[in-house]
């Protein structure tokens, strides 16, 4: 097979070292004899796992004591539900960046009062609002910190005069956190630390057991943090290969390392995007996302776009087509993805322009 270049937005391309692991453990998990995908939960090998991947999410992202670390499957479109369940009493404000924010809305509108106070749906979500008042009665504020479709990014961390709660599926452990911001930052694996099949959530444990609705037991943040994420049979193998893919993060020197790399990766190909004729960005400037690079034929190229993206398949790029609420192209470059793959991006959007000038 011919070198090929993974841009996916999701399930994202993982380190081979990654992939190598896994392939052993499934041999023979922690020189067990047993594979990891029939090693029971309740073991001390399997417990060490746990243990390990927790404190390393706590060391990765410098993790308060005061913050608790769950792991459980379903998708992070479950969790759009837990915020409610576990948060919502009155009033609850959310920010409209996209298809994934505007869905975490619909929950909390579904289960009680919520509201969007402010969007950027007039623009196809380009970009992140701005000047906004964050309701001070809200009982929590929800943002979605990348939007994975448009290639947006909220790259701060936003001051809330209310409990602050981030959908962080695509952009966790790209940059540092200051995680003390937040009350809860959730998310799924399978953007940028692992396989599908896993979600995390980082919760201020003093923040829960306020709401005076019942909370299905499984939707209780609680309920998992009293079982240390085992109160039914984890996601085994998709948390065992989150354990590998955080560290590969540490021993590459963590998330400011990360950051550095990431931040040069969306350079080289936002500046290729302004340079090359052929192509133009579709997310305003500031709000540019380091992880999800979003572009389209310029004005006039239209008719050029079936043709580049067969040309880069031809040339090993794979995952490059735009989703379809934005059509054009979308490149992926989550943690994994290396300098090698975007320069490989970049010289075959210069070679279509010169087969076209
Ligand atoms: C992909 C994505 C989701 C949904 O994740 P699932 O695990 O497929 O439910 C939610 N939020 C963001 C920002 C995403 O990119």
């Amino acid at each position: 097979m011919s070198k090929v270049h993974v841009f996916n937005a999701g399930p994202c391309l993982l380190p081979q070292v990654v992939y190598d692991k896994a392939v052993e453990a499934i041999k023979d998990f922690a020189g067990t004899g047993v594979s990891v995908l029939s090693i029971s939960h309740r073991t001390k090998e399997w417990d060490a796992i746990m243990d390990d991947t927790r404190a390393l999410w706590r060391e990765l992202l410098n993790i308060p004591e005061d913050y608790e670390i769950i792991f459980l499957g379903g998708g992070a479109s479950l969790e759009f539900l837990y915020v409610p369940m576990n948060f919502l009493e009155k009033k609850a404000a959310y920010l409209d960046t996209g298809v994934w924010a505007h869905k975490a809305f619909k929950e909390a509108k579904g289960l009680g009062n919520a509201v969007e106070i402010a969007s950027s749906s007039d623009k196809n979500y380009t970009y992140i609002p701005k000047g906004y008042t964050i309701p001070e009665d809200a009982d929590y504020f929800h943002i979605t910190t990348n939007n994975t479709i448009y290639g947006t990014e909220i790259k701060t961390d936003i001051d809330s005069p209310v409990p602050l709660i981030a959908d962080m599926s695509s952009d966790i452990m790209s940059r540092p956190v200051d995680v003390s911001k937040y009350t809860l930052i959730y998310g799924g694996a399978q953007k940028n630390v692992g396989p599908a099949g896993v979600i995390f959530a980082i919760v201020k444990k003093d923040a829960l057991g306020k709401v005076s609705h019942y909370i299905p037991t499984m939707l209780d943040y609680r309920t998992h943090i009293d079982k240390g994420s085992m109160f039914n049979t984890p996601p085994v193998f998709s948390i065992y290969v989150m354990h590998e893919t955080l560290k590969w993060i540490k021993d590459l020197g963590g998330v400011e390392v990360m950051n550095k790399i990431n931040v040069k990766k969306a350079e080289t190909l936002y500046d290729e995007i302004d340079r090359n004729s052929m192509f133009v960005g579709t997310a305003v400037k500031e709000d540019r996302s380091i992880m999800n690079v979003c572009f389209v034929m310029a004005p006039g190229k239209e008719e050029f776009q079936d043709e580049f993206l067969a040309f880069a398949k031809s040339k090993g790029m794979i995952g490059i087509k735009g989703h379809r609420s934005v059509g054009g192209f979308r490149a992926s470059l989550y943690n994994a993805c290396s300098q090698e793959d975007v320069d490989a991006l970049v010289a075959c959007m210069q070679e279509f322009e010169k087969m076209h000038a």
